[in-house]
């Protein structure tokens, strides 16, 4: 049965990945579980000069780990992404295609030198979490500022914009499915 993964690279919370099961079913209408496999460790794909991992590279291990798999995979992992052109990225999705990942390493206060907010990186991650999800469904980025899948280059811009796919995002969504 089609269905959505979600998968620990270590380190990453259970319980963050845990939170996204709800949230993500009820946007996309599909089923959606934590992890069939052990956690991926993302060593192979970390780069010493760079200091972060490769989410090209994770992307590439999770389409080889869940080959056999029906449906879409979101890896999440705390550990700072990056791809060569750009100094991080929150998380990166194959267009249309079968897996995405998404890091919180910037999504947490503490990376800004500010208390912990629990709530408000839950909140951040499920928006991520959607946004990626919605790339391996077909969806580019929107104009409206307030739709999910508004692009967010600072976590400034991913606390200005919804949880929610805009009524356009929505209805090319379904489209896809
Ligand atoms: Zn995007
Ligand atoms: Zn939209």
């Amino acid at each position: 049965m089609f269905s959505i993964l979600i998968a620990a690279i270590t380190p990453a919370d259970r319980r963050l990945l845990g939170n996204l099961v709800a949230p993500l079913e009820e946007i996309f209408s599909i089923p959606v579980s934590v992890g069939l496999k052990h956690p991926l460790d993302a060593s192979f794909s970390f780069n010493v000069s760079r200091n972060q991992f490769s989410s090209t590279m994770i992307i590439s291990e999770l389409l080889e780990m869940y080959e056999d798999f029906d449906g879409r995979v979101l890896g999440v992992t705390s550990g700072d992404l990056f791809v060569p052109v750009l100094t991080y990225v929150f998380g990166e999705a194959q267009l249309e295609g079968k897996a995405a990942v998404v890091s919180y390493h910037r999504l947490r206060e503490e990376f800004y030198g500010l208390q912990p907010n629990e709530g408000l990186l839950e909140v951040r991650l499920l928006k991520e979490a959607i946004h990626e999800l919605g790339h391996t469904f077909g969806l580019l980025h929107c104009n409206n500022y307030l739709c999910v899948m508004h692009s967010s280059t600072v976590v400034e811009e991913i606390d200005l914009k919804t949880d929610k796919l805009c009524s356009e995002c929505r209805a090319k969504f379904r489209g896809s499915r």
